[in-house]
């Protein structure tokens, strides 16, 4: 069975440090807010090329706390992609903002900068655009556009740690970058943890109160906070991450490079572009008969993703709140396949499932 996923496999090079970081961490005494949090910061910081990191416990919150940074009046609109995981939306509901939906590029699977404008009305106050599957967004047209009209920038950058675009790295672009360390990220932690990047000062001093009660100095409250903080102990474990980070992405472009070169294009391949460094948190395919291949591979023992089955339009719990269609986003939804690119899997997994593929077009 080639799996989609297997943490015990991503992380079982690292068991060892683990257990060590573990020993000392229980002994310190010391469970919130340590050493390992601001070495943890500083340290991704200067990953992600920015002046400041806090972190907080998951990437729904640091979406959460930067949009709350702001202080936008209630009600006000927050433009983001049509095609995301439901947390972007969620942000910007759990803010009492109004999500406005903009559909995204059918090659990149992200935002489309070009149907942005007409989506800017006098409430418009910041654009939250997502870094999908591991691919940067157009951020050169973004940054422009949000420029002219004054607006924030917020990046969901939960799936793409270290990936770029000409050059500048995720999370440094906008005014806050909001990443996800879910175990299953490809830097992920042994439970729920997040982070915030910025290059602002003053929206650094905001958000590292608002994961503490909205607290500078103890006891006393200048904000209605969250309790958000990243906890030690997960800061610790990520720092040993950290030190592979880069060792994981390569794995996993060298894993894309075999299904982009090798895949028949009766599949529909995500774009590659010099423009962009892609970090492949997710490899996906699109096909019309995405179920039936779905199921064809399970039969031949190799297990796949759907990222993801309900454009969130659709979801029980918000679709009441957008009446307009999102063809795109659908088409999608409908077409995509998420296929194994693992840490842990071998290019001769790869191959094992290029090769079960390439038969499917003539069965
Ligand atoms: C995982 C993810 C989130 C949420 O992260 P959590 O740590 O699970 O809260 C937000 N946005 C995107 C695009 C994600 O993939």
């Amino acid at each position: 069975m080639i799996e989609y996923e297997n943490l015990n496999k991503v992380n079982a090079a690292l068991f060892e440090k683990y257990e060590d970081k573990f020993s000392s961490f229980l002994k310190s005494g010391w469970y919130i807010l340590g050493n390992d949090v601001r070495t943890f910061e500083n340290e991704f910081a200067q990953y992600c090329n920015t002046n400041h990191c806090v972190g907080v416990a998951s990437g729904l919150d640091a979406l959460v706390l930067a949009l709350n940074a702001f202080d936008f009046e209630k009600g006000s609109e927050v433009i983001v992609p049509s095609n995301t995981y439901i947390a972007t939306i969620l942000a910007i509901l759990n803010n009492g903002l109004k999500p406005v939906l903009v559909e995204p590029n059918i090659g990149t699977y992200n935002i489309d900068p070009t149907k942005i404008e007409e989506k800017i009305t006098n409430k418009t106050k910041a654009i939250l655009v997502v870094h999908l599957y591991g691919k940067c967004c157009e951020m050169d047209a973004i940054m422009d556009i949000a420029n002219q009209y004054k607006l924030k920038v917020v990046e969901d950058a939960a799936q793409a740690h270290g990936a770029k675009y000409k050059n500048k790295i995720t999370g440094s672009f906008g005014d806050f970058g909001a990443f996800s360390f879910y175990p299953t990220k490809n830097l992920g932690a042994l439970g729920d943890a997040g982070a915030i990047t910025t290059n602002s000062e003053e929206l650094q001093t905001i958000v590292r109160s608002l994961r503490n009660y909205g607290s500078e100095k103890k006891y006393y409250n200048d904000r209605i906070g969250f309790n958000s903080r990243l906890d030690e102990i997960q800061a610790g474990f990520l720092s040993i991450k950290l030190n592979i980070l880069n060792q994981i992405t390569d794995h996993k472009r060298s894993l894309a490079k075999i299904y982009l070169e090798e895949l028949s294009d009766a599949f529909i391949k995500p774009v590659v572009d010099e423009n962009y460094l892609d970090v492949y948190h997710i490899f996906n395919v699109r096909h019309q008969k995405r179920d039936q291949l779905k199921s064809y591979l399970l039969e031949n023992d190799i297990k796949t993703e759907i990222h993801y089955p309900v454009a969130p339009h659709h979801q029980k719990a918000i679709k009441g709140l957008f009446d307009a269609n999102y063809p795109i986003s659908e088409e999608i939804h409908n077409t995509t396949l998420s296929l194994p690119i693992s840490y842990f899997h071998s290019k001769e997994d790869v191959m094992r499932v290029v090769e079960t593929m390439n038969k499917f077009i003539t069965c």
